[in-house]
């Protein structure tokens, strides 16, 4: 038994968003530690016999903190051989992989990374929006809504105030005051679109311009009845359900902002 661990991307959500060799990764693993935003049903592609093992924060589960999991890394690692650490999207992205890859490389356990599809770019795509687009927009930033200081980054400041389109990772909670920001720096009338549970069936989206995004939501929530006791607008556009935002002319072309433009056209007899 050789003690190793292989740092899996799991992809944004939907089950067939891993990779190959993502899968072959799982099948060859002693022990699984995943968290939310991994499906759980890659877990069928373990054997029978790996120990499979939530460490995530979310649903009112207890929670690890990072240290602990590095730790348990290393020590399930030494006792059962292959880790498999399944982690959202792609683990180098606001994941934390990297972090878990230097802890157990100290330990002297071999590490492998398996890349993975990031909801950065394959939740704006799988709603219809490309994050570029020839003539519309050259870049693209991603930035995190939740910096360890609790402020709104720098670098949110800067990138509202060029042509790149910004993505904004777990910024639902600041949604506000990033549409203020825009609104503040003169840009409240970009394209805006939030985006939850992208690629899985309960994905839900919202777009208008900056400026309005928090009225529509609201009307969305509304309708939807978010927080009644079944049913498909359990958490869509609350609070709990992971959520993209992308702000840019890109947004544009998404069909439901060029329908809501050609309604908002007068009628021409
Ligand atoms: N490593 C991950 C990101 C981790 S940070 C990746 O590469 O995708 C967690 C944030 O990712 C969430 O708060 C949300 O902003 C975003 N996210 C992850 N999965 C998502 C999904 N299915 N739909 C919408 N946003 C998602």
């Amino acid at each position: 038994m050789t003690p190793k661990l292989t740092l899996v991307g799991a992809g944004p959500g939907d089950e067939e968003l891993i990779t190959l060799k993502g899968i072959r990764a799982l099948e060859k693993a002693d022990v699984v530690l995943y968290d939310d935003l991994a499906n759980s049903r890659l877990l069928d592609y373990c054997p029978p016999h790996a120990l499979k093992m939530y460490v995530g924060k979310r649903a009112g589960r207890n929670s690890f903190r990072q240290e602990e999991i590095n730790s348990l890394i290393v020590r399930l690692a030494l006792r059962r051989g292959h880790v498999v650490r399944l982690k959202g999207g792609d683990p180098f992205v606001f994941g934390r992989g990297y972090e878990e890859i230097e802890y157990v490389r100290a330990q002297g356990i071999a590490c492998e990374v398996v890349p993975g599809v990031t909801s950065c770019v394959a939740v704006p795509a799988s709603a219809g929006i490309p994050v570029t687009s020839r003539g519309v927009s050259e870049s693209f930033w991603v930035i995190t809504g939740t910096t360890r200081s609790g402020e709104l980054s720098d670098d949110l400041y800067l990138a509202a105030q060029s042509n790149a389109t910004v993505v904004v990772l777990m910024g639902l909670k600041k949604l506000s005051e990033i549409c203020d920001l825009y609104a503040r720096l003169g840009r409240g009338h970009l394209p805006m679109a939030v985006v939850q549970n992208g690629t899985r069936t309960n994905e839900t989206c919202v777009v208008g311009q900056a400026w309005e995004i928090p009225q529509l939501i609201e009307n969305y929530r509304s309708r939807n009845e978010v927080g009644a006791s079944a049913g498909y607008g359990l958490d869509s556009l609350g609070l709990d359900g992971p959520a993209v935002l992308v702000i840019g002319e890109v947004v544009a072309l998404h069909p439901a902002y060029v329908l809501d433009y050609l309604q908002s056209l007068p009628m021409v007899a």
